[in-house]
C-alpha cells in the first residue's frame, strides 16, 4: 500500500510561478544583496503584523542572537527560555556568553508555563539573580500568555524576546503576533515554516531606538550616513564602525521569495486551520490529547501535535511512529526537551529538571500539516494513525 503512494513530509514549502517569476526577476536585476526588495518585503511584513519596524535577517537563529545583544546580553547576564523548542532559543544566550535556564511548559498549550515563570522569577528575586532577557517561544504556531508576560516583565525588569518562528501570522486578541507586548519578536523563515525565503528571519519591533541597534547589529556594527558619525565626516568614502556587528543580512533573492510568498499568507493561513479543524474532529475518538484551543489565540498552526494518551492505549509512541514512518508517512517528533541534550548536560542540567517537558516530550507525535496536503493525503494519515493505536 505504502509503495503507491509518495512519502508525505511533516512539513513542506509551496513555490507558486509567482514565487519563481519575483525571484528570476531579482536575479536578472542589478542587486543580488542591499538592494530594493529587502526594504520592499520589511515594508509588508511590518504592515501585515502591525509593526513599527521589520528587520528582515539571514535566518532567526541570527536574530535571536542579535535580539539578545541588543539587549546588552553578555556575560553575567542570565536568559530563560522554554525547554520544548529548537535548540536555536537557547543557543542564542550561549553566543553571547550569558547563561541560559529554563522555565518549565504549560502542559495544555504546551508553551512556557505562566504560573511557572511567576513562581521563578519571585524565587530569582528572592536570590537576585532575576533574568535580564526571556524568550518564550509560540510553540506549534500557538501564541504565549503574551499580555501577562508583558506584566511580569514590567514588574521584575526584564525583556521580552519572543521566538515565534512558529508563528507567522497568528494573532493574538485579534491583534497579529509581532504587533504588541513583545519587545522584540522574531519570525523564522526557513523552508518548513509558514512562508519561506529559503532561509531567513524577520525581527519586528515598536522601538525605534532597538530598531537601530538591530540595524547596525545586521551589518558589522557599520554605518555610511555622515549624520551618524561620531567622528568628523574625511569624505565620501567614510564608513563607521561604531560597535561588533555581524553579517547577518538577507539576500535580494531571498527576499523576493520572501515578499512574494507573504502575498499568500492569508491563504495558506486558512488551509492550515482547515486542515487543523478537519484533524480535531476525525481524531476525536481516538486514545489522544489534541493541540489546546485557546479564546482569543488563533495559531499559525505550523504543527500538529497530537500526544499518545497511555492510560487509553498499552500502545507506546515509539511503536506508533515507527508504524506511521513503515508507512511512508513523515510523522516527527517536536521538541526533544533541550535541557536534555548531550551538551546541555554538560552544562549541568539533566532529566528530570523540567518534568512537564519531558512527560510531554515522551508522548507527542507530529501529524503532517501543510498547505500542499491533499484530502486524501490526510485521510490516510488519520486511516494509518487510526491502524497504529489498533496496535
Ligand atoms: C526554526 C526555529 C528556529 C530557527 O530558525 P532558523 O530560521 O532556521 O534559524 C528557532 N526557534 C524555533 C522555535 C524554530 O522552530
Amino acid at each position: 500500500m505504502s509503495s503507491e503512494r509518495r512519502f508525505i513530509p511533516y512539513s513542506r514549502q509551496q513555490v507558486s510561478a509567482e514565487d519563481i517569476a519575483a525571484v528570476t526577476a531579482v536575479l536578472q536585476s542589478d542587486f543580488l544583496t542591499q538592494g530594493p526588495v529587502t526594504p520592499q518585503f520589511e515594508e509588508a511584513f511590518a504592515q501585515r503584523h502591525g509593526a513599527a519596524h521589520a528587520l528582515a535577517v539571514a535566518n532567526a537563529t541570527a536574530g535571536l542572537h542579535m535580539a539578545c545583544l541588543a539587549f546588552g546580553v553578555g556575560p553575567g547576564s542570565l536568559v530563560w527560555t522554554s525547554p520544548n523548542s529548537f535548540l536555536a532559543s537557547a543557543n542564542c544566550a550561549l553566543y553571547c556568553g550569558a547563561d541560559i535556564d529554563f522555565v518549565d511548559i504549560d502542559p495544555a498549550t504546551r508553551n512556557m508555563g505562566l504560573a511557572a515563570l511567576a513562581a521563578k522569577l519571585e524565587q530569582a528575586k528572592q536570590r537576585g539573580q532575576l533574568p535580564d532577557v526571556v524568550i518564550p517561544v509560540d510553540f506549534a504556531g500557538l501564541p504565549c500568555d503574551l499580555r501577562e508576560m508583558r506584566g511580569l516583565a514590567d514588574r521584575y525588569g526584564f525583556r521580552i524576546v519572543e521566538d515565534a518562528s512558529h508563528a507567522t501570522g497568528a494573532a493574538y486578541e485579534g491583534q497579529p503576533v509581532g504587533s504588541r507586548h513583545a519587545d522584540i519578536t522574531v519570525f523564522s523563515l526557513h523552508a518548513v515554516k509558514i512562508i519561506t525565503a529559503g532561509e531567513g528571519g524577520m525581527l519586528t519591533t515598536a522601538d525605534a531606538g532597538v530598531a537601530e541597534r538591530l540595524r547596525l547589529l545586521r551589518s558589522h556594527g557599520m554605518v555610511r550616513d555622515a549624520g551618524q558619525f561620531t567622528g568628523a565626516e574625511q569624505g565620501g568614502w567614510v564608513y563607521e564602525q561604531q560597535l561588533l556587528g555581524f553579517n547577518y543580512r538577507m539576500t535580494e533573492i531571498q527576499a523576493a521569495l520572501g515578499l512574494s510568498q507573504l502575498q499568500r499568507l492569508d491563504a495558506l493561513q486558512t488551509r492550515r486551520q482547515q486542515m487543523a479543524d478537519r484533524y480535531d474532529q476525525v481524531l476525536a475518538d481516538l486514545p489522544l490529547i489534541l493541540p489546546a484551543r485557546v479564546p482569543q489565540r488563533t495559531s499559525a498552526w505550523h504543527l500538529y501535535v497530537v500526544e499518545i494518551d497511555g492510560s487509553r492505549t498499552p500502545v507506546a509512541r515509539a511503536e506508533v511512529f515507527d508504524r506511521m514512518r513503515a508507512a511512508g508517512i513523515g510523522v516527527h517528533v517536536h521538541y526533544i526537551p533541550i535541557h536534555t541534550q548531550p551538551f546541555y548536560r554538560a552544562r549541568g542540567f539533566s532529566a528530570g529538571d523540567f518534568p512537564l517537558a519531558e512527560r510531554y516530550y515522551q508522548r507527542a507525535l507530529t501529524l503532517p500539516l501543510h498547505p500542499g496536503l491533499t484530502q486524501d493525503d490526510q485521510q490516510y494519515v488519520v486511516d494509518s494513525l487510526r491502524s497504529a493505536l489498533a496496535g
